[in-house]
């Protein structure tokens, strides 16, 4: 297939497109680089850099239309969307809107679009299943179910199949790819990292939880994972009209649990201190799975913890200032 990546040149974009390119797709990529690497655009595509919010350009890449779409591009920082929401109303929302709009007009039949947990706030019922209610916490998560619900609306009435793929914790590294960004507030690359540089920056935001060892408990996906079920999204997605669909492997994992792997790995002695609840952290959030394994016949292979974290382990070894190295 003929495939537009957004946000091609980040974490999860440049590793889908990537294994996209790997499978023979013919791939382009539109990235502003506000938070995206020119090194992790992948060799064999095609990189536009610019803004979807630039409607000219919009129109240059779209002069041919493609077969499908997989739309990553948006700003993704929890912590920053509750202090300027509008940025990320605009960017995420707004360039969402654009996009659709090119996709509406004739530009591609098929939509993948790049979804989170977030979705769901603090869920009633774990593990949480698709039908769960939406009721997201903070502007990230609320802009981006306000994407799903436009590309919804335009796919029932414009005839496209968008399906929406919602990602619990993404998580390791594949090939030369891996997680750099800038703040980093994620567990695994932010725990890595400390033992790599030997900085006694990482600490466990609260032990006081009512989770098993005190700490909250996640489920982390591996990006490999992600990145194939996004390219088997992309194959299933043909009926018009809209598909949400949960990526995780339906087993959660503590902060404690993820310290004690990552030291076996490293092989070093971690004992991080504890220091109070990061605002906002719900005790547990684990997927359902079901749905994407049924439809897709996606099946998580590199996401046991173990596997998970040597992968981001080797990366960030190699790459111990980001992409920079
Ligand atoms: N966490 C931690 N120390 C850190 C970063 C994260 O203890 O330096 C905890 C965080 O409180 C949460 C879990 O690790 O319970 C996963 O956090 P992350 O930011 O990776 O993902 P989230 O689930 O918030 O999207």
């Amino acid at each position: 297939m003929r495939v537009l990546v957004t946000g091609g040149a980040g974490y999860i974009g440049s590793t889908t497109a990537a294994v996209l390119r790997d499978q023979g797709h013919e791939v382009e990529i539109i990235d502003d680089l506000s938070t995206g690497h020119r090194r992790a655009v992948p060799d064999g595509t095609t990189f536009h850099e610019g803004s979807l919010h630039d409607r000219q350009l919009l129109d240059a890449v779209f002069a041919r239309p493609f077969d499908a779409v997989v739309h990553f591009a948006a700003h993704s920082l929890v912590g920053e969307s509750v202090d300027r929401p509008l940025k990320y109303w605009r960017n995420n929302v707004g360039g969402t809107l654009t996009l659709l709009e090119r996709v509406a007009w004739g530009g591609a039949k098929r939509f993948v679009f790049s979804s989170t947990a977030a979705v769901y706030g603090e869920p009633d019922e774990v593990p949480i299943t698709e039908e769960a209610a939406l009721r997201p916490v903070n502007p990230y998560g609320k802009t981006k179910l306000a994407m799903e619900s436009a590309m919804a609306d335009a796919a029932t009435a414009t005839g496209f199949a968008a399906v929406a793929l919602r990602y619990f914790n993404a998580a390791g590294a594949w090939k030369r790819r891996g997680e750099d960004h800038e703040p980093e507030t994620h567990l695994i690359p932010r725990l890595l990292r400390s033992i790599l540089l030997r900085e006694e920056t990482f600490a466990v935001f609260g032990d006081d939880y009512p989770t098993p060892d005190g700490t909250c408990i996640r489920d982390y996906i591996h990006v490999r994972d992600l990145a194939e079920a996004h390219a088997l999204a992309l194959a299933w997605a043909s009926e018009p009209g809209f598909t949400a669909l949960n990526l995780g492997t339906g087993t959660g994992h503590s902060v404690r649990e993820i310290v004690a792997t990552a030291a076996e790995v490293t092989g070093r002695d971690v004992d991080p201190p504890v220091q109070p609840r990061r605002p906002g952290d719900p005790a547990r959030l684990v997927a359902a799975n079901d749905r994407a394994r049924e439809l897709l016949g996606w099946q998580p292979e590199r996401s046991d913890v173990g596997t998970l974290l040597a992968d981001a382990w080797a990366w960030h070894r190699d790459h111990p200032r980001g992409y920079a190295d």
